[in-house]
């Protein structure tokens, strides 16, 4: 892996470089860092640790956007090298950083992580220490105050995280055109929350945003833009093969794979699955398409006129 590099976004506020956006922000007065989010294993965060004591900083906290384990892998690492560290997160994110087998993405009898077993995970667990609000407002690490703005839509409680330098690191409010190039479905739990947290990140007034999987931008209303489009086309997609066909959950997830052309592995199942079912639910409740058992099968299908 090359080497990480600590990007200055503005003032103290810093993005790891690589495939994912971890935040630093570097206290000068105390010496401290405060990290958002810490990466998917020791591997990574042993790096960024490297980069963050190359500077003369001691790592006070690691502050969570959302439970995922690709978000936290790093903790057992930074537990051990920092007895005293904080972890910060919502109730609900600690939930599943805590009990990884809540995780909607473990389908798989391996955990359904995508990142390599961590063998510093057995012996330490890594717990949440301070619970984040997980509605609008201020919380301090240390004496360094943060702003929290919850940003629901793709994994419960998540929240953003906005530096004293009006720098927010958004975690997966919004992925990156990497992310957007080669993958169409988008990864969202709940479609409806996650426009209103487009909307509300389309009205704010910041220096920067930082994106997990995508890095830092000065604005991102094109990137949100993007987003409605994707999301729009599945739904149609979906809408009319239902119309079409009246369908299984199976057998819809199998289209879509087939339709994106998606390795047959139990985690890219499950991740579609997890994903469909946020669509399907969508369009029953606009009523677009009806949900009814038949003979033991759940099938989804076209509304009978004039319901
Ligand atoms: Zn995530």
């Amino acid at each position: 892996m090359a080497r990480l590099e600590l990007i200055e976004v503005a003032g103290n506020s810093y993005v790891v470089s690589g495939k994912y956006g971890i935040g630093v922000y570097l206290d000068r007065s105390s010496k401290t860092a405060v990290c958002i989010d810490s990466g998917p294993n020791t591997t990574v965060i042993e790096k960024v640790c490297a980069r963050i004591s190359d500077r003369g900083y001691q790592i006070l906290a690691v502050v969570h956007t959302h439970g995922h384990a690709v978000n936290h892998g790093g903790n057992p690492y930074l537990i051990k090298r920092f007895p005293n560290l904080r972890i910060y997160a919502t109730h609900l994110a600690s939930y599943i950083i805590e009990n990884p087998h809540l995780e909607p993405l473990v389908f798989d009898a391996s955990g359904g992580s995508d990142t390599k077993p961590d063998e510093n995970k057995e012996n330490t667990r890594a717990l949440v220490t301070d619970y984040l609000p997980s509605t609008d407002g201020i919380f301090h690490v240390h004496t360094i105050p943060f702003k929290i703005v919850s940003l629901p839509g793709h994994s419960p409680g998540m929240v953003g995280i906005i530096t004293p330098d009006h720098v927010l690191y958004c975690g997966d409010a919004l992925f990156g055109p990497k992310t957007l190039n080669k993958q169409d479905l988008l990864f969202f739990d709940d479609l409806k929350a996650a426009r209103r947290s487009f909307k509300k990140l389309s009205m704010m007034k910041l220096n920067a945003y930082v994106l997990y999987h995508g890095g830092p931008y000065k604005t991102v209303t094109g990137l949100i833009n993007r987003h409605l489009t994707l999301m729009k086309d599945t739904s149609t997609f979906l809408e009319e093969w239902i119309h079409e066909q009246p369908s299984t959950l199976e057998q819809v997830v199998q289209k879509v794979m087939k339709k994106y052309a998606f390795e047959d592995d139990l985690h890219r199942y499950g991740l579609t699955t997890s994903i469909i079912r946020s669509y399907l639910k969508e369009l029953q409740q606009e009523n677009r398409i009806v949900a009814k058992v038949d003979n033991g099968l759940l099938l989804f299908s076209k509304p009978a006129p004039n319901t």
